[in-house]
C-alpha cells in the first residue's frame, strides 16, 4: 500500500533562508530539496495512476539529487519497484534497500549473471544480441523486461527482431515481467508519435501472447507519458522527473509543486567607478558608478558561462543582472538599484527556486530543467528538508 505521509508544516521563504543560511554561506552553492513538495508530487501522481504500479526513476543519482536519500523517501511512501540507470547504481541502491525491487535500465553489453542474482536485480534486455545470449538453463529463471524500440532508436529490440523465429523457443520459456518502450515526444500531447508507439508496443504484446499463452505486463510512460492519460499508463509507469516538480507537459501549466531552490550568497559588495570593467576578459563596462555583488558560485557548480553578461540571479526577491563573465565559482552582479537597507553582505541569492521556475532558468541556459539539476546536484551541498 502506498501511504500518505502526514506534512509537516510549510515554511516561508524567509523562514527557510533564516534556518539555512549558516550552511548556504559554508558552501559556495546550495540546493535545498523540499521533502513536503515532494511528497505533494508523489501524492499527485498517486491520485492519477490508482491502478498502475508506480516505478520511479532514480538514474544518474537521482538526477543529482542523491539516490539514497530520495529512494528512502519513496519507500516511506511505500513505493517498491525503482528503475536504476546501471548495475554500479543498482548494487549501491541494494545494499542499502533490501525489499524492494530493482531494475536496470541499460546493464551494458553483456550480462553479469553471477551479479544479478547475487543482488536480486531485474535486467532490461535491450538488444537482439542480449536476447540471443539470454540463458534458460537455470532452474529458478532470471526475471527480466525486455525494451522493445517504438520510435527512439536509441535502445530496444526493433519488432523483426524482436519476432524472428529464431527466438520464438526462447521467449516462450523467459521469464518476462514487463515489455516496455519509451516515448519520443510525451511532453507534447498533440504528437501523433505517441498513438504510433503505444499501438507498436501493444503489438508486440498480442505477438507475445500468442506464444506464451498469457499477457505479458507493458509499460511505455515516463513521467510526460503520465500526462498523455490512462491509456499510456497500461500496468506500469516510470516517472523521474515528476516527482521533482518539472513541468511534464509543454503545453499546460504545471499542477506540481517545486521541489528545488539553489542559492548561493553574498561574498563582499563594492562600488566600482564609470569606465571600469567587470571580470575577465573585461567584457562589461560600466557606464556610471554602479554598486557591485560578488557572489559565491560559478560555473564549477553548474551555474553556465552561457549567462555571463545575460542572466540574472534574485537578492531578497529583486532582479539583480549579471554583469561580466562568470567565472569558476565567483559571478559578479549588479545591485546599484537596491536600498542600501535591502541588501548586505551574507544575504542568500536564489539562483533558482521560487522566483524563477528551475524550467525558467533551464530555457535561459538553452537547456531543459533535467540537465539543470543533474548538473547542479553534483556540485552543491546538499539539503533535504
Ligand atoms: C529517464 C527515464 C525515465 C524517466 O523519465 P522522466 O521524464 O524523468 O519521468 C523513464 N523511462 C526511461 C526508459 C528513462 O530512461
Amino acid at each position: 500500500m502506498r501511504k500518505n505521509i502526514l506534512m509537516k508544516r510549510d515554511y516561508t521563504s524567509k523562514e527557510i533562508k533564516k534556518l539555512f543560511i549558516s550552511e548556504i554561506q559554508r558552501h559556495n552553492s546550495t540546493l535545498l530539496i523540499n521533502k513536503n513538495n515532494l511528497i505533494f508530487n508523489a501524492n499527485y501522481l498517486f491520485k492519477i495512476c490508482k491502478n498502475t504500479v508506480i516505478a520511479p526513476v532514480i538514474k544518474s543519482d537521482a538526477y543529482g539529487l542523491g539516490a539514497i536519500e530520495i529512494t528512502k523517501i519513496y519507500i516511506n511512501l511505500g513505493l517498491k519497484n525503482f528503475f536504476v540507470g546501471n548495475t554500479s547504481e543498482a548494487i549501491k541502491i541494494r545494499k542499502k534497500f533490501k525489499n524492494i525491487n530493482i531494475f536496470i535500465l541499460n546493464c551494458g553489453m553483456i550480462f553479469d549473471f553471477n551479479l544479478l542474482k547475487k543482488y536480486k536485480l531485474t535486467p532490461v534486455i535491450n538488444n537482439i544480441n542480449q536476447l540471443t545470449n539470454w540463458p534458460l538453463s537455470s532452474k529458478n529463471k532470471i526475471p527480466c523486461m525486455i525494451h522493445i524500440d517504438t520510435g527512439m532508436n536509441r535502445l530496444g529490440l526493433n519488432s523483426k527482431d524482436f519476432m524472428s523465429s529464431e527466438n520464438k523457443t526462447k521467449l516462450k520459456k523467459m521469464n518476462i515481467k514487463y515489455l516496455i518502450s519509451h516515448l519520443a515526444c510525451a511532453d507534447d500531447e498533440k504528437n501523433s508519435f505517441n498513438t504510433i508507439q503505444l499501438l507498436k508496443l501493444k503489438k508486440m504484446q498480442i505477438y507475445l501472447k500468442h506464444i506464451k499463452g498469457i499477457n505479458i505486463k507493458t509499460s511505455i510512460s515516463n513521467s510526460s507519458g503520465i500526462w498523455l492519460g490512462k491509456k499510456y499508463f497500461l500496468d506500469l509507469v516510470r516517472p523521474g522527473a515528476a516527482f521533482l516538480g518539472i513541468n511534464p507537459s509543454i503545453n499546460n501549466p504545471n499542477p506540481l509543486k517545486n521541489v528545488i531552490c539553489l542559492y548561493t550568497y553574498i561574498l563582499q559588495t563594492r562600488i566600482a567607478y564609470k569606465n571600469t570593467t567587470v571580470g575577465y576578459g573585461a567584457s562589461y563596462k560600466l557606464h556610471k558608478k554602479s554598486k557591485l555583488a560578488t557572489i559565491s558560485i560559478g560555473y564549477s557548480n553548474g551555474f553556465s558561462r552561457l549567462l555571463s553578461n545575460v542572466g540574472s540571479v534574485f537578492i531578497n526577491d529583486k532582479e539583480a543582472k549579471i554583469v561580466g563573465k562568470i567565472s569558476m565559482d565567483l559571478s559578479v552582479v549588479d545591485i546599484t538599484d537596491f536600498k542600501e537597507s535591502n541588501i548586505k553582505v551574507g544575504d542568500p541569492v536564489e539562483i533558482f527556486g521560487e522566483n524563477r521556475s528551475i524550467d525558467d532558468f533551464a530555457t535561459l541556459n538553452n537547456t531543459i530543467a533535467y540537465e539543470i539539476i543533474c548538473q547542479v546536484g553534483k556540485y552543491s551541498k546538499k539539503i533535504i528538508y
